[in-house]
């Protein structure tokens, strides 16, 4: 059987006819960049994630830029974050110059620890930033509560948790900003893309000039003021989001929510398969939280994962490890940070492995896999 299949992945896109018809009705338009689409997408993100404004980015990682250097960093300003994430949300503070310091994880959820957020606070921290790991939203309201008190920027690395809800609020407006990727393995994608959602309209302006080379008009403002005039007032980049790509995405977005409610099918589904075997654990869910379900994630026995991986990806299966522990990098550790630092995140990291999810899995698929991890571990 696993002969003549090819790889499941552990995540990928689903593409629709109308998602191609809306790019071609782009691509035969007068724009095809920072047309009436980007404005278009970013007014439907922000509406679907509860936030007043959205600012588009070419990808999540650009976002994640945009975010630090709104914050007007720089050398000995203190970020506090995670180190169970992709390295770009920690790679974003040293683009600034500023410091990440990382704060450990709760082991059953693999979010951040808001006890250890308020241990590594010191006079320099200027901002969190948190990510709601594998989809699942982090205790916003511990993390509010501390973010006041000691007068830090919020920011939520959202990535994951597109649709993902926290006390009947959607993430997105849960942060002082926060940033979501298009990357064809999350949830909704523009092939490249990335966007930050805030309430917050100074923000919203410095978002808006820094992917776009810092000047403070667009060619529209210029248009209408009939002026040939502009000002770069601070340093940007061109990290602009096409027409092209934002035309995929709105027609994406329209089925986010059938795809959150699939992805969290499939978690039931897999959490109902492993309930019995004692030396697997499920990562939990708060029950007054929704989770979005980029990934589904399992804790097997630490000495047992390796073994698991091989089976599984020889059977065509692709499973996956998200993620080593940021500071593991040689970068990290060249520039200084060493083993210890969470030593929650350094054991839980051996114990993870990552199986297929995505809303195009079959249920044969997902009955192979499950039948494939059981015969993997017991
Ligand atoms: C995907 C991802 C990013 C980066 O997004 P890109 O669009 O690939 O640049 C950042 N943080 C997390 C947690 C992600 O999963």
């Amino acid at each position: 059987m696993a002969n003549d299949k090819k790889l499941i992945p552990y995540g990928r896109q689903i593409i629709e006819q109308d998602d191609i018809d809306a790019v071609v009705s782009v691509l035969r338009s007068d724009f095809l960049t920072t047309g009436p689409v980007v404005d278009q997408f970013e007014r439907a993100v922000a509406k679907k994630t509860g936030a007043a404004y959205g600012v588009s980015f070419s990808s999540g990682t650009a976002a994640l830029h945009g975010i630090m250097a709104s914050l007007d960093l720089g050398e000995g300003d203190e970020v506090i974050t995670t180190p169970i994430t992709f390295a770009a949300t920690s790679n974003s503070v040293l683009y600034v110059g500023a410091t990440p310091v990382f704060a450990d994880v709760n082991p059953r959820t693999l979010l951040i620890d808001v006890n250890d957020v308020n241990r590594k606070i010191t006079s320099k921290t200027k901002a969190i930033i948190v990510v709601d790991y594998a989809g699942n939203p982090c205790e916003y309201e511990k993390l509010r509560a501390t973010a006041s008190e000691h007068r830090l920027v919020l920011i939520s690395d959202a990535c994951h948790a597109l649709g993902a809800e926290y006390h009947g609020r959607k993430v997105g407006g849960l942060a002082d900003m926060t940033a979501f990727s298009f990357h064809p393995v999350k949830h909704v994608t523009t092939g490249e893309g990335g966007m930050v959602v805030t309430n917050n309209a100074e923000y919203y302006m410095k978002l808006r000039r820094f992917r776009n080379h810092g000047i403070c008009d667009d060619y529209k403002a210029r248009e209408s003021k009939k002026t040939w005039c502009y000002e770069i007032e601070t340093l940007g980049y061109n990290y602009r989001l096409s027409d092209i790509q934002c035309a995929l995405g709105v027609s994406q977005l329209n089925k986010l929510d059938v795809w959150v409610e699939r992805r969290n099918k499939i978690a039931r589904k897999y959490d109902l398969a492993f309930k019995d075997i004692d030396i697997v654990q499920n990562l939990e869910t708060a029950p007054n939280s929704k989770n979005a379900y980029h990934l589904y994630v399992l804790k097997v026995p630490e000495n047992k994962r390796s073994e698991v991986f091989s089976i599984l990806r020889t059977d065509g299966i692709g499973v996956n490890v998200h993620y080593t522990p940021v500071y593991y990098h040689p970068l990290y550790k060249r520039l200084g940070y060493e083993k210890g630092i969470c030593p929650v995140a350094e054991m839980t990291y051996e114990q993870i492995i990552s199986l297929p999810i995505f809303p195009a899995l079959t249920e044969e698929d997902q009955d192979f896999v499950i039948s494939r991890v059981k015969n993997a571990i017991l």
